[in-house]
């Protein structure tokens, strides 16, 4: 069988770097080619150098319809305006288009669930570890069991990081949402300032810390009277992530065209 074809997008970034030497570690991919934006200062390098391994002859470009000639899949971690685009050209292609950006708006994931119904198999998630996706339905039946505990979804990041809550706390949101059977948008509360009156009861907390080079730790709190739990994923090294969207991105090439999420990848039923 021929290896899977992957082009890498926002190769220069932190995601992009762990996602190649995934590729190179993985039997059954190839990278195709490496995309980031045109101003980007690993523009023209060669790609190996980028992930700590030995030249791969394969310069980043910022030419997309260049680098998505002759692909199989596009794996991309960048930013919300570029993972829209993109999904616009893998559609007509009808390739496979793992998206790990996170800080979505809900126009954006309109778009995107709109190039899934044009042809694109799009395997979208805001944590690709298996770890999270096991918290993720510990959660949901948590929130079900203790449907009276209040519910504070806390997360640390790395001082780079530009959105926030992370695309995992609101996935563990989602899914104690989906154990409570409500609405997650409507039942949220996003950070606390000020005289903000009691809790609310039933709804979702939101706390989002900022600092150093943490890769990612979220804790689901489950507050009852005299007593709490607290379900803590800690990621240790991006590697997680990068395996689990190539993972994802193997799967989804038997797939037919849609938008589908790591669930659907791992087989987790709800
Ligand atoms: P980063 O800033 O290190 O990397 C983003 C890269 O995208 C940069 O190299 C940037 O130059 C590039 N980029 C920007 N515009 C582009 C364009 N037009 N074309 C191609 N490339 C372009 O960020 P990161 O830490 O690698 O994270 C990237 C995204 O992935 C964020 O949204 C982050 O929250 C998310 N993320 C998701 C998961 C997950 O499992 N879903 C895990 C980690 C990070």
């Amino acid at each position: 069988m021929t290896d899977l074809k992957v082009v890498v997008a926002g190769a220069g970034g932190r995601m992009g770097a762990a996602v190649i030497a995934a590729i190179a570690a993985t039997p059954g991919l190839s990278l195709h080619a490496a995309l980031d934006r045109q101003d980007s200062p690993v523009a023209g390098k060669d790609v190996g150098q980028l992930a700590g391994l030995p030249p791969l002859a394969i310069p980043v470009t910022c030419d997309s319809e260049a680098a998505l000639a002759g692909a199989d899949a596009l794996i991309d971690f960048t930013a919300p305006t570029v993972s829209v685009l993109l999904a616009e050209l893998a559609a007509p292609r009808g390739l496979v288009h793992v998206i790990g950006t996170t800080g979505m708006t809900a126009e954006e994931d309109w778009s995107i669930a709109k190039a899934g119904q044009a042809g694109a198999r799009i395997v979208k998630s805001g944590n690709f570890s298996l770890g999270v996706n096991v918290l993720a339905g510990l959660v949901r039946q948590a929130s079900r069991m203790l449907a009276e505990y209040d519910i504070e979804i806390v997360e640390t990041h790395h001082n780079r990081k530009v959105d926030a809550p992370s695309g995992t706390a609101l996935l563990l949101g989602q899914a104690a949402a989906e154990g409570r059977d409500i609405d997650l948008d409507r039942n949220s509360v996003r950070g606390r300032d000020g005289h903000t009156g009691a809790r609310p009861n039933g709804t979702i907390g939101f706390a989002s810390l900022r600092g150093g080079t943490v890769v990612g730790d979220h804790t689901v709190l489950l507050a009852g009277p005299s007593e709490r739990i607290e379900l803590t994923h800690r990621a240790e090294n991006r590697s997680i992530f990068a395996h689990g969207a190539l993972h994802a991105a193997l799967w989804a090439n038997n797939q037919p065209p849609g938008l589908y999420g790591m669930a659907d990848v791992l087989g987790f039923s709800r």
